[in-house]
């Protein structure tokens, strides 16, 4: 079943005079539970594309339907309630709160999004830390962590309030070769285990070996599969 349907979207962004057409009426359906990598070479626009089914921003044209709300028709506060109900993120530059312990941190949506009990919050969040496997350094901060293990966290607090829909904008960026497959591989076996859709974006080879379903952009338009640019043909080789 489709969680996300994206309906001839089309995204432009005014600066001033100039105009960028940053998407160009891309239609695609994400499957509940699925794995999903958007590549595209730097400016395709994946984090548009992102941030539009995120509901950070709203497409110029078109439809988006995550679940059975049509998002692109929320107004702002709507969107901010629906990305704390439905939605998590995981950023390229980790995001972590430095004065917080890794517990701590993946505490945080819980207090400032869900309002659970403490007794409630506890059992959440050492489930999911013992679920990425950082349980063992809960109380470590941020600064004490190497960069994989700051991205475990991350993806644990994204997890933690348990939603449908997990975006990602390069979350391996900034990791090195290994690190960055590990946290590709932790992110599926989450999606195995919670149900959780994944979306991530990426230009590195090494992690495109890891997709299942690959959707390539280029200029802003969605490619064909079976014409996937020559990059995610040799990749998946
Ligand atoms: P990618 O993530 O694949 O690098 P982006 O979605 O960031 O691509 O960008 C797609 C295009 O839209 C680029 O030409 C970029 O310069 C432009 N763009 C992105 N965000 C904005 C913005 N806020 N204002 C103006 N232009 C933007
Ligand atoms: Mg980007």
């Amino acid at each position: 079943m489709a969680l996300v349907q994206i309906e001839n979207v089309s995204k432009t962004y005014q600066t001033g005079e100039v105009q960028v057409t940053a998407l160009h009426d891309v239609t695609l359906s994400i499957d509940e539970a699925s794995f999903v990598t958007l590549v595209g070479p730097s400016g395709s626009g994946k984090t548009t594309m992102l941030n539009l089914i995120g509901c950070l921003d709203k497409p110029t044209k078109g439809k988006i339907f995550v679940g059975k709300e049509q998002v692109d028709a929320f107004d702002r506060r709507q969107r901010a309630a629906f990305r704390g109900s439905t939605l998590g993120f995981i950023f390229q530059a980790f995001n972590l709160f430095h004065v917080l312990t890794t517990y701590e941190n993946v505490e945080y949506p819980l207090v400032m999004i869900k309002n659970e009990s403490i007794s409630k919050r506890k059992e959440m969040v050492l489930k999911v830390l013992e679920s990425v496997g950082m349980l063992d350094q809960k109380d470590k901060f941020p600064d004490q962590l190497s960069g994989g293990q700051k991205q475990r966290v991350a993806v644990a607090r994204a997890l933690v309030t348990r939603p449908k829909l997990v975006m990602a904008d390069e979350p391996t960026a900034n990791l090195d070769k290994k690190s960055a497959v590990n946290v590709i591989r932790l992110m599926r076996a989450m999606r195995d285990e919670f149900k959780t859709t994944f979306i991530f974006s990426t230009h590195d080879p090494g992690v495109m070996e890891e997709a299942e379903v690959i959707h390539a952009l280029e200029d802003g338009r969605l490619l064909d599969p079976k014409h996937s640019p020559t990059f995610v043909q040799e990749e998946k080789k």
